[in-house]
């Protein structure tokens, strides 16, 4: 049930039927709820008013921290748990979680010193527990050039080797999703939540609601409500008119894509731009992405926009670290913008604002989780599971710990699968190449993509162009012209396996 095709159906399901547990959000928080909540019996809903993932999970800097951070804060404790969920994360999605050396620079007059990063990095390696070839490597100044040759050197000091696990923020949303739906969760997409319904003691029993497909608006009957709404998680509060204080702060953070060949680094840094920050330059595929900003956000979440001033902000630091001829705004394949959704407090600039999740019970039962990072997701979901169990009145001791996500199977094969698949589809590979539908033992790179999109409107719940070009390939952002290219032929291909008329595809 987490097809395209399938989406009669599971209408019908979310009208028809009572559910132990509703979840406002398809985003990680959310997907991860659901994952857990099905797995220990529970009849799950989610509801996702645009698609999976379109809110800040695929808009993140898509890596799993292993809470380096966090020491700065002095908060051990979460250093030690962050450290732990990368390992699990890694061993249940390791198509999708991956271990990578990040390069932290340190130069003359910038806010690291050789001594404390060095003491920091072996502190974090025993808290974090990392693994023995992964602990830190301190470098001198020959050293940290020789591993990112466009590095500047002329400030240079020495450098730092640590590993960081990349991942795919919405991918990695997606394979949740699927897991939670083998688990029997009923998950839709383009389906908002609109307005509360209390039961007589005024406790929040269910809802209404809207199909953003036809706009049509229905009731909908759960025992429980989750509110994982990520930014969005004040207005949905908003809904039941009861919002006594605001518990968010939004921030926007922007990544700007270039060609590798113009920020050719080998692989990932992160580097001090001299106000305070830290940026990451990241290569994939054929290019490097670069970010983040942080700034005060006061406009819709929808739709978050990069500014010229962003824009020149990461250029500049940039231009200032890498001895690369000057990148300009030309030189800007693609970009997004993400809002993080911080929980506020007064006086605090937008970076000392903890990253930490808070979880909040209004008076009529909603609960409302807010905060937090991708990374987190996992122990994010088993707390607030244990809340909704604890209001069901179901005794459920669990964990997630050893819960493989889909496509996280080893199965021997991955190296005879092409590898842009295998890293985006795991060991669901087979079923994506079982799609191919020409003669020729060689297919197309246009067979192949239409050979993804059938797979992922099958099994991955894809409605429109934009689902599989940004939330399930990431091709709008990394591969944009062959996306492009074939934008045509993609859109008639996908009009045909959703069954619709031009009409209704327009
Ligand atoms: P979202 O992903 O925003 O999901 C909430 C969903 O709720 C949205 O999809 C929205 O459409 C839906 N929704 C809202 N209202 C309704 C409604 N009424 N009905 C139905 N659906 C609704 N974390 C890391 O661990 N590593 C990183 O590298 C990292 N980098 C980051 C970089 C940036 C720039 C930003 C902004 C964040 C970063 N984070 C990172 C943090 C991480 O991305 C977020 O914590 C996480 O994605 C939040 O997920 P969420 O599910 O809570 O919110």
């Amino acid at each position: 049930m987490f097809s395209a095709l399938e989406r009669p159906n599971i209408l019908t399901a979310l009208s028809e039927e009572e559910y132990d547990l509703l979840v406002i959000g398809g985003g990680i928080t959310g997907a991860g709820i659901a994952l857990d909540a099905s797995l220990r019996g529970l009849k799950v809903a989610l509801v996702e008013k645009q698609d999976f993932a379109a809110g800040t999970s695929s808009r993140s800097t898509k890596l799993i921290h292993g809470g380096l951070r966090y020491l700065k804060q002095l908060d051990f404790g979460l250093v030690k748990e962050v450290g732990r969920e990368r390992a699990i994360l890694h061993r249940n999605a390791p198509h999708l979680v991956h271990p990578e050396k990040m390069l932290l620079p340190i130069i003359r007059g910038g806010s690291l010193g050789m001594k404390t990063t060095a003491w920091a990095l072996w502190l974090y390696d025993r808290l974090a527990k990392v693994v023995e070839h992964e602990k830190r490597q301190m470098l001198d100044a020959d050293q940290t050039a020789a591993s990112i040759k466009c590095l500047r050197t002329d400030k240079l000091k020495g450098g730092a080797l640590y590993w960081e696990y990349r991942t795919d923020d919405a991918r990695l949303t997606i394979e949740v999703l699927k897991t939670a739906a083998q688990q029997g969760a009923t998950l839709i997409n383009y389906c908002a939540f609109t307005s509360f319904h209390y039961n007589p003691e005024g406790y929040v029993d269910g809802g209404v609601l809207t199909d953003q497909k036809t706009g049509s608006s229905f009731d909908f009957r759960s025992k429980t409500v989750v509110n994982a709404a990520g930014p969005w998680v004040d207005e949905t509060r908003l809904l039941d008119g009861r919002l006594k204080d605001k518990s968010l702060f939004l921030t926007k953070g922007v990544h700007l894509v270039v060609d590798h060949e113009r920020l050719p680094v080998e692989h990932p840094v992160y580097f001090d731009v001299g106000d305070g920050r830290m940026i990451f330059a990241i290569p994939r595929e054929d290019t490097t992405y670069v970010g983040t900003t942080d700034t005060e956000f006061h406009l819709r979440p929808e739709r978050p926009k990069v500014s010229k001033k962003d824009a020149m902000y990461l250029l500049n630091s940039v231009n200032r670290m890498f001895d690369v001829p000057t990148l300009t705004i030309e030189d800007i394949r693609s970009s997004w913008a993400g809002i993080r959704p911080l929980i506020s407090k007064q006086g605090k600039s937008p970076s000392e604002l903890s990253r930490k999740d808070e979880i909040f019970v209004s008076d009529n039962q909603l609960i409302t989780i807010a905060g937090g990072r991708l990374t987190g997701y996992r122990k994010m979901a088993e707390r607030v599971t244990d809340l909704v169990c604890k209001k069901l009145g179901v005794e459920k001791s669990f964990t997630t710990e050893h819960q493989v996500l889909s496509g996280g199977i080893k199965t021997g094969a991955e190296s005879t699968w092409p590898i842009h698949l295998y890293q985006r589809y795991g060991s669901n590979t087979p079923r994506v190449l079982e799609q191919v539908q020409t003669a020729s033992d060689e297919p197309s790179e246009l067979d192949l993509l239409k050979a993804e999109l059938s797979y992922c409107v099958k099994n991955e719940m894809v409605l429109e162009l934009s689902d599989f070009l940004i939330r399930r390939t990431g091709r709008l952002y990394f591969n944009r012209e062959s996306s492009i290219q074939y934008l045509e032929e993609l859109n008639q291909y996908l009009t045909k396996l959703l069954g619709l008329t031009e009409d209704e595809a327009r």
